[in-house]
Order: C-alpha cells, then sequence, then structure tokens
C-alpha cells in the first residue's frame, strides 16, 4: 500500500509506491525500432486498460470499446490508492499519513500518435474539455486538497509509455510546488494589493519581449526567472484562481493557445521531450484574491543535475527573452 511520509528536516512529504516498481517500462524499449507488445493504449485493446471513468465516443459506440476521441481510466500502477482511509499516524518523531488519493491516465489520442503539437485542433479541444470535466469531477469530493494535473511526453520526461497520454492525481494534502506558490502570492498580494500572476501579464504585456503569444483571453510567455531553456507558461488574462471555473469559451481559447504554443516548441527545438503541469488552486484554501490558475510547460534539453539537486538553483542557458523572441518566429 503506497504511503504518504513526510521528511523531518525540510517537512517535505514524499509518497513511497512499491507496487509502481512493476509497471512496464516502455520508454526503455521504445528507443527500440519496435514496441515490445500491443500499446494499451491503442484503440481496439481496450480491454487492456481497467474500465474507462469518461470517454467522448460516437453516439453508435459502446463503453470500452473503440469509436472514443478521448478516454480516461484509473492508472493501472498507481501512486496513491482511492480506497485507502485518509489516516495519520507517527513513529516516534516521523509522519505517515496512509496514500489515499486518485490516479487517473487520461488517453489523448484514439491512434498510437508520440506528439501532441501533431494532433488537430479538435482533439485538443475534446482533451481541454476532457481535462476540465475530471478536475471538476474530482474537486466535489471532499477528501481530497489538491488536483494535479501532468504530462509527460517524451522519454527524457519521464513518459513510460509513448502513446499520448496525460495524467491526474487528486491527493489529500496540497503538494510542495503549489504550497509554495501560494505563500510566495500571498505574500505579493499583501505587499503590493495585486496578484502576483495579474502583475506579471500586465508588466509582460507592457515589455513584450517575454510574450509569445497573446490572445483575447490568453497570454503564452516565458516567465522572467525560466528554470528551464524555453520554459513557457499558459495564463489566463481573466483573474481566477481555479481552472475549474474556466468558461466553454475560455476553455476553447485556452486549447487552441497550448496546441499553438506547442506546435512553437516543437518547431523551435526539433520535437523536444516536455513536462507540463496545470496548477489551480487547491480546495479549502482562502486564495481567491492572489492565486490565479496557469499551465507551465518545461522542455527537457538537459537533466536536472547534482548542482540544481544540491542548491535548489536551476541553471538556464537560455535567456527567456531569446527564446520568447525564436518561439514567436518559429511559425514565420
Ligand atoms: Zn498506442
Ligand atoms: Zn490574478
Ligand atoms: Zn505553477
Amino acid at each position: 500500500m503506497p504511503e504518504f511520509r513526510k521528511d523531518p528536516v525540510v517537512n517535505r512529504w514524499v509518497i513511497i509506491a512499491t507496487e509502481r516498481a512493476n509497471r512496464p517500462q516502455e520508454s526503455r524499449i521504445a528507443e527500440r525500432p519496435h514496441r515490445a507488445g500491443p500499446c494499451p493504449f491503442c484503440s481496439g485493446n481496450e480491454t487492456m486498460t481497467p474500465p474507462e471513468i469518461l470517454a467522448y465516443r460516437d453516439k453508435n459506440s459502446q463503453p470500452n470499446q473503440p469509436g472514443w476521441t478521448v478516454r480516461v481510466v484509473p492508472n493501472m500502477y498507481p501512486a496513491l490508492l482511492p480506497d485507502e482511509a485518509h489516516e495519520r499516524s507517527t513513529r516516534g518523531f516521523y509522519e505517515t499519513m496512509s496514500g489515499a488519493g486518485v490516479h487517473e491516465v487520461i488517453i489523448e489520442v484514439q491512434e498510437h500518435a508520440t506528439r501532441l503539437a501533431e494532433v488537430d485542433d479538435k482533439q485538443v479541444d475534446d482533451l481541454v474539455k476532457a481535462y476540465h470535466a475530471r478536475m471538476v469531477a474530482l474537486r466535489q469530493d471532499k477528501r481530497w486538497r489538491h488536483v494535479l494535473l501532468y504530462k509527460n511526453e517524451g522519454a527524457q520526461a519521464g513518459a513510460t509509455f509513448e502513446h499520448l497520454h496525460s495524467q491526474l492525481v487528486a491527493m489529500p494534502v496540497v503538494p510542495r510546488e503549489v504550497g509554495d506558490e501560494l505563500e510566495g502570492a500571498k505574500q505579493f498580494y499583501e505587499q503590493h494589493r495585486q496578484c502576483v500572476y495579474c502583475a506579471i501579464i500586465n508588466a509582460d504585456i507592457a515589455d513584450g519581449s517575454r510574450i509569445v503569444i497573446e490572445t483575447d483571453q490568453f497570454v503564452a510567455l516565458c516567465p522572467y526567472a525560466a528554470r528551464f531553456s524555453f520554459e513557457t507558461w499558459i495564463v489566463p488574462k481573466r483573474h481566477d484562481p481555479y481552472f475549474e471555473s474556466a468558461s466553454e469559451l475560455e476553455r476553447g481559447e485556452f486549447a487552441l493557445t497550448l496546441r499553438e504554443t506547442l506546435i512553437r516548441l516543437d518547431r523551435s527545438l526539433d520535437h523536444p521531450s516536455f513536462n507540463y503541469v496545470l496548477h489551480s488552486g487547491p480546495s479549502g484554501a482562502t486564495q481567491e484574491h492572489y492565486y490565479h490558475w496557469h499551465l507551465e510547460i518545461m522542455p527537457r534539453m538537459s537533466g536536472i543535475a547534482g548542482f540544481e539537486w544540491g542548491s535548489g538553483f536551476f541553471i538556464n542557458t537560455a535567456a527567456p527573452e531569446d527564446a520568447a523572441r525564436l518561439l514567436r518566429e518559429a511559425l514565420r
């Protein structure tokens, strides 16, 4: 059974999930010309996954059969388990929590595609619709404080299957990255009486040098203190802590902005591996004025090495202003 353990020095939670060690590591095989065995995410292989939680499918098709565009299933090797009681315990000064949570896989396309940048508008629109539907549903479950949506594409980004997919983890605690953002955004608000993300949007649009795309509702920008070369954020112009409250219009425009950003990254960097994470405000926190949902895209040009692990500093060899200029010019 997975469990959370808290590091007593820096109060960082880790998840100990030994069952995941048994999962297939397709990425190690994917470097060879032929994949080993059939792909469980391909249309026609629906019985290789647990039964679907959600699927957008043709009216005439049956659940867990072909005929879908996007399909959501439980992760076969979950980091957390939904049926675990959420209990805390101590072993002396060590703190433990049962590994309660939900871990889902969102299969992004039915055919065996490996690059989201090559998928069409309608498909990305359905994908964003599925993200939204699952995040809204999981937020209603009061056991979970946070729902993290993320994607690993390419072996260098840690993808264990090459077939396009994203993942969702609902958890009973607010993860450290989000906790740090909330704390920083709160301090900025107390000092400046303004949401820091709204301030970034206003300053960066006025300056222009780090903007990649600006639409009516969204900006894609390379952040001022980007950790990774070509790191790009997509941020809604309308202040809102929750992706879940984005309107249908905003979701559609978000899908278009996401797709265009991925195409620009794909052209500029020649099919990079990348991760993205969607950060939306945790449940039960009072962050209305100062938190602002966003998506962070992190191309994986180089691994995280000793200096980064040891110091917490990231060394970025591409200035965000140069990266943004190249991304703006990528489709000319
Ligand atoms: Zn496949
Ligand atoms: Zn804001
Ligand atoms: Zn974030």
